[in-house]
């Protein structure tokens, strides 16, 4: 598969901005290219090729560098995504449903034609169903693994299948890979050359407020995103927060650890409730529940102060919630409030003054 015809000649021929600070500096080096602030450290612009970032990851996984290249949250690297490989006229953009639900924002949002497909009733990948909807027509087809929201991980054979049969990029979205046991397919982009990988340190590294997301990809497209993307889309202290969070990986095991021992705690405890109808596996940091009035069971959560995810209205998911892990004190207090649904109300305390009482 020839990479480069799939990225749209207005891209492929585009002369990108050449920002001042694109020239690598050493340390020694007297930056007077860019018209900084000389007299402080915070007068300088972030790396746009982002260096150092992008060397520390390759470290970490033991990939190349030039398979990574890192955006505003992977938010930004769908938007990117779509304007490399989507074109209004021609391309189709495919998105197995439920899931989530940025894909089609922004690809809404470029005026871009979106196939909704359904996944099976465990919330399970039909290759052939997916590549049915591209309809023979080449773009984007998103596929989400650990799946938001419902948890879980794609057949690996049925994702080959796609990677394998179709003629156009496929985004795999891994934002959750840390929480499962399955291979990670970052490590597969050599074999695909149309595999698109994305990684967050949004979820399990802690670093939402920073807004750093990954993507592994081939070098063709990667070098096509690096030309693309705002010069400085990902700010200097984000970058350094996340070469830090890698130096502390050791602790986000620990975190990772605690929160999959807590999944299945709540798992077994959420599945004895009467209100609860089933409770579907999940190999990532929440659990998509079925209640016999989800509405009801999300006001009833709200005025304790516990906010849920209500998924009720999207496809296969009635009377769903999507619940994240907590810690130890938050989970079983959701337990605790839960449990009271159709006992004595639980007077005026609000969630947090309970919490309070426990830690
Ligand atoms: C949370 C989430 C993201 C968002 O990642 P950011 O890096 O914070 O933009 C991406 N994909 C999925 C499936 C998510 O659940």
């Amino acid at each position: 598969m020839d990479i480069n015809k799939l990225i749209l000649p207005r891209i492929r021929n585009l002369q990108p901005y050449s920002s001042a600070r694109s020239e690598a500096i050493d340390n020694e080096a007297i930056c007077m290219d860019a018209n900084e602030n000389p007299f402080v450290a915070s007068g300088r612009y972030p790396d746009p090729n982002q260096t150092q970032l992008r060397t520390a990851i390759a470290d970490f996984y033991r990939l190349p560098m030039e398979q990574i290249m890192a955006g505003n949250g992977s938010d930004e690297i769908i938007d990117l995504l779509l304007r490399a490989f989507a074109d209004v006229e021609t391309s189709t953009v495919v998105i197995p449903q439920p899931t989530y639900g940025m894909y089609e924002v922004l690809a809404k949002l470029q005026n871009l034609d979106v196939q909704r497909v359904l996944l099976e009733k465990d919330f399970q990948l039909n290759a052939d169903a997916v590549l049915d909807a591209t309809r023979g027509a080449t773009g984007i087809i998103f596929l989400c693994s650990p799946n938001n929201p419902s948890g879980n991980v794609f057949q690996v054979r049925e994702v080959e299948k796609v990677l394998r049969n179709f003629k156009g990029i496929v985004v795999l979205d891994q934002a959750y890979v840390e929480f499962s046991d399955s291979p990670a397919w970052r490590n597969r982009i050599n074999e695909f050359p149309n595999l698109v990988v994305l990684q967050t340190f949004s979820k399990a590294w802690g670093l939402a407020s920073a807004r750093v997301g990954l993507v592994f990809a081939n070098p063709l497209v990667i070098n096509a995103l690096l030309r693309m993307k705002l010069p400085y889309n990902v700010n200097t202290s984000s970058q350094q927060a996340a070469i830090a969070m890698l130096q502390k990986s050791a602790q986000v095991r620990c975190w990772v650890e605690s929160l999959k021992y807590e999944r299945e705690r709540l798992v077994e405890r959420l599945a004895q409730l009467p209100i609860v109808e089933r409770v579907y596996p999940s190999d990532a940091n929440f659990l998509l529940v079925k209640f016999i009035d989800a509405n009801e069971t999300y006001d009833f959560l709200k005025k304790r102060g516990i906010i849920v995810r209500n998924r009720s209205t999207d496809v296969l998911c009635e009377n769903m919630l999507r619940i994240s892990i907590g810690t130890v004190a938050q989970n079983n207090l959701l337990i605790a409030v839960l449990e009271s649904f159709n006992q004595a109300p639980v007077g005026n305390s609000s969630a947090v003054q309970l919490l309070n009482k426990i830690v």
